[in-house]
């Protein structure tokens, strides 16, 4: 197992690249709230989307640590990689447990980026954070299956010409193994919507393009199934580790941008009669921050290496998260406090960042939701949820 994996070429290109998308950019599309469609399409162009997938389909089959590379890179740019994350790490139960035929289909597509496969419906209203609950229905019909229900949150729906559907195909009620009740489904939205699909968006604080969705008789092929039929929940399971370990990269990004941010403020910034990160007051958080950063990182190489070695990593993948999240919004705080009255400013974009990064601490996965899988599945305490 190897730690210490660091892509530098590409951590350089992906650097050269963002430096293309300053604050200006992303503080223009945060005020209009709109999709950064120039720097997808200049991701696509890099081969971002190619990363993961295999030679065999069109990809560069590198592995997990380079994608965090990159997504780290993008974040400590100042930039925000939500509009494409998501089609590292979904396509992952594409490529694990698609049949030949969808791999042929989809995954030289979604390489070149011509094919968005960004969105993931998993959460809906009613059942939150117990995934197992969920209610959103596909019956089988003669030559395919026929969906009812609604998902919440599912992000860049709008955006996106592809989506895995988690649904329940069980029977309904508490079953001894409800994970036996999900399939998992890949939809094309191209086709779906107005056809008894529906996206509407829903306003956050942050730019995230995240939607409910209403499916209301939507037909779906009988080779719109991924793999086996109740085996959904475990082909997700794959993705949502590979999700955690992404998104920890991104707020490893995060708590850089911000710890830097902090302490050329507080370099170039004169109260009293000299620069305030002359303070102890002000540097000794900068600096708490920084090794904290530090600190998750070693978290998440680790959980990247035992992914990539094809090793159990469900305990790391959620420490990583979990301590990755914690160390960018402690960052978070430093920045806007050393930053003043100016943090507040639009123009300084760390409040921005500062509304971004603290996202993570409650998707993909809550930081309570994480704290009790290690409570219950590393250290043997009595399951709580
Ligand atoms: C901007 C945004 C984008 C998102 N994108 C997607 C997406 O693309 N696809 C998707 O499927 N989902 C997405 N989500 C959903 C996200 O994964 C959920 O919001 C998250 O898992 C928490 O679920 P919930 O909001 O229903 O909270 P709830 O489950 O209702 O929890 C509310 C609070 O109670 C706590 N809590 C609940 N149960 C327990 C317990 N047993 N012990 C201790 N504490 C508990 C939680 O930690 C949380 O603090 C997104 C959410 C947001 C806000």
């Amino acid at each position: 197992m190897r730690i210490d994996e660091d892509y530098p070429e590409l951590r350089e290109a992906i650097g050269r690249l963002c430096a293309r998308f300053g604050d200006a950019y992303w503080r223009d599309l945060d005020e209009r709230r709109a999709y950064p469609e120039a720097f997808v399409a200049a991701l696509a162009e890099a081969g971002c989307f190619a990363l993961l997938i295999p030679e065999a389909y069109g990809g560069l089959g590198l592995p997990l640590r380079a994608a965090s590379v990159v997504l780290e890179t993008i974040h400590a740019s100042g930039a925000n990689a939500a509009a494409c994350h998501a089609q590292m790490y979904m396509m992952a139960a594409l490529l694990r447990h698609g049949s030949e035929e969808q791999k042929r289909r989809y995954l030289p597509g979604i390489a070149t980026g011509e094919l968005r496969l960004q969105a993931f419906a998993v959460t809906e209203p009613e059942s939150g954070s117990d995934t197992l609950a969920l209610r959103t229905r596909a019956r089988r019909t003669d030559g395919g299956w026929v969906v009812e229900g609604s998902k919440i949150w599912t992000s860049r729906a709008e955006h996106s010409d592809l989506m895995l559907l988690l649904a329940r195909t069980g029977p309904s009620g508490r079953e001894k193994r409800r994970s036996g009740e999900l399939s998992l489904f890949l939809v094309d939205l191209r086709t779906a919507r107005g056809r008894g699909l529906e996206i509407r968006p829903v306003a956050t604080m942050i730019n995230h393009h995240t939607t409910q969705i209403f499916f209301d008789g939507l037909r779906l092929p009988e080779d719109a199934l991924i793999g086996e039929e109740g085996e959904g929940f475990r082909y997700i399971l794959d993705a949502m580790n590979a999700e955690r370990i992404l998104i920890a990269s991104e707020c490893l990004g995060d708590a850089r941008w911000f710890v830097q941010r902090a302490s050329a403020y507080a370099r170039e910034r004169r109260v009293f009669g000299r620069p305030i990160g002359q303070n102890q007051g002000v540097q000794f958080p900068i600096a708490r921050a920084y090794a904290a950063r530090e600190a998750a990182e070693l978290m998440v190489r680790k959980a990247c290496a035992l992914f990539d070695g094809g090793r159990p990593c469900g305990a790391e993948a959620n420490m990583a998260k979990l301590l990755a999240s914690e160390a960018s919004w402690q960052a978070a705080e430093v920045a806007l406090e050393v930053l003043g009255g100016f943090g507040f400013a639009r123009e300084f974009d760390v409040e921005r960042k500062w509304r971004e990064t603290r996202l993570y601490r409650t998707a993909p996965v809550s930081t309570n939701l994480v704290l009790a899988y290690l409570a219950h599945k590393v250290l043997g305490l009595p399951k709580s949820y």
